[in-house]
């Protein structure tokens, strides 16, 4: 198999490990990686090494940060009894892009799914209903209109109820299946405006 050298097997074969690189397009990144100045490649292993290293869950909302809170969680002009409960990083960056969101975010870090073998103890639930204690007017469920995400949605919304604090679901205009991440930001506002109370 070794058409290549054997560190350029090996370069692709780590490539195609990672989400949504196939073989080809793995082989096209080696190839590209090969033919950077070397100051270029070095910038990027860097980045790689250092993201890994100092990159870490915000021990509040579980977002990823480079310190102990996020700046969201650390903001004192946000409303923290306003939770957006959301699936990834990614969705929450959505949400702040449209920079309509004043409340603060709970990640997830996941879906139920019964089909991969994914269970409320996989996600940062346990996590979210201890935040629950302290003041909070409202959970806003905006993980997505997929089949896990309503499954997701309907668990949270199963175990917040009982402590009387407001449930609400971001509106369907999202559509079925869709990231959250490709929506642009008037329909994600439109879903959060017109969240409907569970
Ligand atoms: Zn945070």
């Amino acid at each position: 198999m070794d058409y290549y050298s054997r560190q350029i097997t090996k370069l692709i074969e780590e490539l195609s490990k990672l989400p949504g690189v196939g073989a080809k397009s793995a082989q096209r990144l080696a190839f590209h990686i090969i033919n950077l100045p070397k100051e270029q490649v070095e910038l990027l292993a860097g980045a790689i090494i250092d993201a890994k290293n100092n990159v870490r869950y915000c021990k509040a909302c579980f977002t990823l940060t480079d310190r102990e809170l996020c700046p969201i969680c650390s903001s004192k002009i946000r409303d923290h009894s306003t939770i957006m409960v959301v699936e990834n990083p990614r969705d929450l960056a959505a949400y702040e892009k449209t920079g309509k969101f004043e409340g603060v975010y709970h990640v997830l870090h996941g879906a139920i799914s019964p089909m991969l073998g994914i269970g409320p103890n996989d996600i940062k639930l346990k996590e979210l209903m201890q935040r629950l204690q302290a003041e909070i007017n409202e959970v806003i469920i905006a993980t997505n209109s997929s089949l896990e995400g309503e499954t997701t949605a309907m668990y949270i919304s199963k175990l917040v109820k009982p402590t009387g604090i407001k449930v609400s679901r971001i509106a369907s205009g999202v559509p079925v299946g869709g990231d959250l991440e490709y929506i642009d930001e008037i329909t994600l506002l439109r879903a959060l405006e017109g969240r409907v109370e569970l």
